[in-house]
């Protein structure tokens, strides 16, 4: 970025990740294969930039979402083995299979069409096995009336030619919550989960070298639930461990500069809508971020930023490209002086709750006009 140019920035700090990085791995159990989830973009990290870090970390496996995001990574140079977490038509077996990636098999009816395409090539597709056992979501149905079912069809699929099959997963709803309904949820999947690899190991002979469940919340919450690897997105990034256990860092920076200030009178309105009347004569900056940047509008005067002195409340609607904070009281502001939306000082869930969302989403809005420095 052109010094001159500074506007608003996302701030990567490389060494902080790879703290991360280390801190999750040293509360791993021995063994426990590491998978970095650096789908969308690395929640707004840079996917190439942590990817090649983790590589050279000593990471075994990265999980992407989908085909193009893996790539992304293998146009870079990335050759770890990738896993991609969501569907792939299955048109695009070959391409798969050429660029080496392992495909997540969600049912039955798709491995038998991965399998066809894979046979008719006279390839391989490795893939990994998706079990619902609760979330609802993509994976072998296997929970309640459908247990005998599952078993039975995850067997049929594993003895499917033309198919490797290196891992079954399993996707927790809410291991992040400690509250006991939670905790036993997240348990009874666990338990379902293991319930499953067994009888298809008894039933069926198969087995699956990879056994892996563990997000963030599980890595922090139960710590039990390893198994063979774990699947941290959050941790990395560093957020995702509230009692600050594993002393993580945060990976982003997002700042902002002001670019002008003034002084208004008593029941001067700010912004769009006229959302705020100014209750004294007030001195009042205008930041070079908005919500085209990944600025919530939602937190419109409900926010403040860390500005140097203090923290600067935020002032009437947030617009596109802009919004205004109150900098009365804080004169070592002044324009060009950098206001950090979150990161160091000022910590996210200050955002997040605002805004009624959580960190993921806040890292993911960091829109692409919002330039990663790497630190
Ligand atoms: C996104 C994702 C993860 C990582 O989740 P975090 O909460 O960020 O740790 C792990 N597994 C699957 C299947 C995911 O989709």
């Amino acid at each position: 970025m052109n010094d001159l140019q500074k506007r608003t920035w996302a701030e990567i700090s490389l060494e902080n990740l790879r703290h991360n990085y280390q801190a999750v791995r040293a509360a791993l159990p021995a063994g426990c294969r590491f998978m970095g989830i650096v789908k969308a973009d690395a929640y707004g990290h840079g996917a190439l930039a942590v990817a090649r870090l983790l590589q050279e970390a000593g990471a075994e496996y990265l999980a992407v979402s989908c085909l193009d995001e893996a790539l992304e990574l293998r146009r870079g140079g990335v050759r770890m083995p990738i896993l991609i977490l969501g569907h792939t038509p299955c048109e695009c077996t070959e391409e798969l299979i050429r660029n080496d990636l392992t495909q997540t098999v969600t049912c039955l009816a798709k491995a038998v069409e991965y399998s066809a395409q894979a046979v008719r090539l006279g390839l391989e597709l490795r893939t990994h096995f998706k079990l619902d056992t609760g979330m609802s979501r993509l994976g072998f149905l296997c929970a309640g009336d459908y247990f005998a079912e599952g078993v039975d069809n995850v067997i049929r699929a594993a003895r499917l030619p033309g198919l490797v099959h290196e891992g079954i997963y399993t996707h927790f709803a809410s291991s992040d919550e400690t509250d006991p309904a939670s905790m036993a949820y997240t348990r009874e999947q666990f338990a379902l989960f293991l319930r499953v690899i067994r009888a298809v190991e008894e039933q069926g002979g198969v087995r699956f070298p990879l056994r892996h469940c563990a997000n963030s919340g599980a890595v922090i919450n139960h710590p039990d639930m390893a198994l063979d690897m774990v699947r941290p997105g959050l941790l990395l990034y560093g957020y995702g461990d509230r009692e600050g256990k594993l002393g993580l860092r945060p990976g982003m920076r997002l700042v902002t500069t002001v670019s002008t200030i003034k002084f208004y009178e008593p029941g001067t309105c700010i912004s769009y809508g006229r959302r705020y009347t100014t209750g004294r004569r007030s001195r009042v900056g205008v930041l070079a971020v908005g919500y085209a940047d990944g600025l919530p509008r939602l937190i419109s005067n409900k926010c403040s930023f860390a500005v140097p002195g203090g923290f600067a409340p935020q002032l009437g609607t947030i617009c596109m490209d802009m919004c205004m904070v109150d900098l009365t009281g804080l004169p070592e502001v002044d324009v060009g002086s950098e206001v950090e939306l979150f990161g160091e000082r000022s910590d996210i869930y200050r955002l997040s709750d605002a805004a009624q969302t959580i960190p993921y989403e806040l890292l993911c809005s960091v829109s692409k006009r919002v330039p990663r420095v790497y630190k």
